[in-house]
């Protein structure tokens, strides 16, 4: 059993950013450029914002964080993605979801600039996605296929179970393990909470992606002899053994599964960190085109 240590591949593409950045540096060009939009005070997206403009810090890009209060109109928030589309200065735009229930994020999302939609979720970036068109790809999932791809894990002609099928990950990633790329020509099988006989479909699956958000769900009797398990799910449990007294749990039990797969993502320290590294190519993309 391999652990696929997300931490550290993550540093890795991040040092390759860096270098990247130093080059466009070295050539005048432009250095990238992202502005994230936080609207209210959720916690959760309060630090996942911080995250993401700390690791542009790291890697040597500019970055602008806009606060709104939760109570800021669609109106007036999409004034500020328009002025942020027209900023030749900014070349990637992530607004932090979710938002506030009187904000239609749908309706966000859709005014980004596909070309500055570096979070990748723009209906015509997902359809490029499908088509197998370069574009940016959305973090989680594109972080996944880099694990994959950087463990040398073959995908071709296996069965790729995903759970879940939210905007953000299950429904990418289905699409991206089915197409006819390396990692992908997967057959795939993609699951939600109205599938019957979930048990039966994953001990089919070579490969096992989990991203429906309950804590250790997934069991060693749900899967196969030598699958290749992935852990999406990040939740916050209680601990009485922690400093800060919470632990963050995967939707796979771990402990149960780990000795029955071939690779497995821990939680932490897995899927997690890849997400911010993809966030931060997407932008170095959306400055050097996607060919390089
Ligand atoms: P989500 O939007 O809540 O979607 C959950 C999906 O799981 C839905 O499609 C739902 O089906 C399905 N589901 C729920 N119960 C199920 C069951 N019993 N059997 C089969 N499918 C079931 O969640 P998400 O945003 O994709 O996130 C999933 C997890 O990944 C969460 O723990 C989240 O915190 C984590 N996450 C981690 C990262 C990272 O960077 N590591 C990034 C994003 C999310 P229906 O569609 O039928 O409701």
């Amino acid at each position: 059993m391999t652990i696929l240590d997300g931490k550290k591949i993550s540093k890795e593409i991040q040092l390759e950013i860096a270098k990247a950045v130093n080059k466009l540096n070295s050539k005048g060009k432009k250095t990238p450029h992202l502005a994230a939009i936080l609207v209210g005070n959720n916690g959760a997206s309060q630090t996942y914002v911080n995250a993401k403009v700390t690791a542009c810090k790291n890697v040597g890009f500019k970055s602008t964080l806009i606060q709104f209060d939760n109570n800021i109109s669609e109106k007036d928030l999409l004034i500020k993605v328009d002025e942020i589309n027209r900023d030749k200065e900014i070349d990637g735009l992530i607004v932090q979801l979710p938002l506030p229930d009187h904000i239609n994020s749908i309706r966000i999302t859709e005014a980004i600039s596909p070309l500055k939609d570096v979070d990748g979720f723009h209906p015509i970036n997902i359809g490029k996605m499908a088509l197998n068109i370069p574009t940016f790809l959305p973090a989680t999932p594109a972080g996944i296929l880099e694990l994959i791809k950087r463990y040398n894990i073959s995908t071709s002609g296996k069965h790729c179970v995903v759970i879940g099928r939210s905007h953000i990950v299950g429904m990418p990633m289905s699409i991206l393990m089915s197409r006819n790329s390396n990692p992908g020509n997967c057959t795939v099988t993609l699951t939600h909470s109205r599938t019957v006989n979930l048990k039966n479909i994953t001990k089919k699956a070579d490969i096992l992606i989990v991203a429906l958000g309950k804590a250790e769900f997934i069991t060693s009797d749900m899967i196969k002899e030598g699958a290749c398990i992935i852990d999406v799910g990040i939740t916050r449990v209680r601990s009485k053994y922690t400093k800060s007294g919470w632990k963050l749990l995967g939707d796979v039990s771990f402990d149960d599964i780990k000795n029955k797969s071939s690779y497995i993502t821990p939680v932490p320290g897995g899927v997690g960190p890849m997400t911010i590294s993809m966030l931060l190519l997407n932008t170095l993309k959306s400055v050097t085109g996607f060919d390089s």
